[in-house]
């Protein structure tokens, strides 16, 4: 597979963002591309070697309170601090019992399908989160995407505009788009709750259990070819494993029979740039398996 003028201007710019510079090495810059350069090096290109490779040795993971991500989200576990960092700010909870609601009827149509759920979405006050939203945020992008990211739950930018990812976070996943070769309109983003907890705390289980059917429905009728699963919270809700996401993201996973591809929640890569590299290799896996011929 040799990547073409865009695919490089992509990925540098991705890594340009990430400041990793190792794989630069004698890469053209994203000038000498945009100044006519647009043959692939002479060497094939390679796509680094991915840690679920055996024979690479894993990269140990890193300390708690370097990576508080890592924490299983509230609704899974209860959180524990044996580092003897302080406890995150715990929040009165409730245990609640609730009805898992049953699957919306939705017409056949893809697009019809997804405006259908959004349309519930919006008007949904099945949890407390309906008190205090703006608005819910049901997911935007292609009925036809070949990939979904899927992350945890709107912000206060998500909240105040309606769409999924748009404040830094989100400035950092559109690079990430465009690294595997896609605009945000060509793929599909969605959030596991679709309304905002209130001071961004995490989804409590019965936000979740009451929530998450709207995005099942979503991924099932854009039936992707992978998911990509942003952060603990989602990569925890969508396979049902209490598994950190650093031991997630060294298996292969998939979402009734969807391959999802763990990586960490873009906010993680902002607070702690160091560590892009591994979002670097997850969408590499994603662009193996999206190349894949169908099984
Ligand atoms: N973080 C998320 O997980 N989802 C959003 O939509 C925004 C930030």
């Amino acid at each position: 597979m040799n990547p073409t003028a865009h695919d490089w201007i992509a990925a540098l710019a991705y890594l340009e963002a990430s400041g990793i510079p190792m794989l630069h090495g004698d890469l053209p810059t994203i000038e000498q591309i945009q100044n006519g350069w647009d043959a692939p090096p002479k060497r094939a290109w390679r796509a680094p070697v991915l840690q679920s490779d055996p024979s690479t040795p894993d990269v140990p993971p890193p300390s708690r309170q370097q990576m508080p991500d890592q924490d299983p989200p509230a609704f899974l576990k209860r959180q524990s601090s044996k580092s003897g960092a302080p406890p995150p700010a715990k929040t009165k909870t409730t245990p609640v019992e609730v009805d898992v609601p049953k699957p919306l009827e939705l017409p056949d149509d893809k697009a019809a399908a997804l405006e259908h759920i959004a349309q519930f979405c919006k008007s949904c006050e099945r949890c407390d989160l309906a008190q205090t939203r703006t608005q819910a945020v049901p997911g935007v992008g292609s009925p036809h995407a070949p990939v979904v990211f899927v992350g945890e739950a709107p912000g206060a930018d998500e909240d105040r505009l309606g769409e999924p990812f748009v404040g830094a976070a989100g400035h950092l996943l559109d690079k990430m788009i465009s690294a595997v070769g896609f605009q945000r309109s060509d793929i599909y983003i969605a959030n596991v709750i679709k309304c905002r907890p209130p001071g961004n705390r995490n989804p409590q289980t019965h936000e979740v259990a009451l929530c998450q059917g709207y995005l099942h429905q979503q991924l099932e009728v854009i039936a992707p070819k992978a998911i990509f699963a942003l952060g603990r919270f989602a990569i925890q809700s969508l396979l049902g494993s209490t598994d950190s996401v650093a031991a997630i993201r060294r298996r292969q996973n998939a979402w009734r029979g969807i391959p999802v591809v763990a990586s960490y929640h873009p906010a993680f890569y902002l607070r702690t740039p160091a560590r892009k590299k591994d979002g670097w290799m997850d969408l590499i896996r994603l662009k193996q398996l999206l190349n894949e011929p169908p099984a």
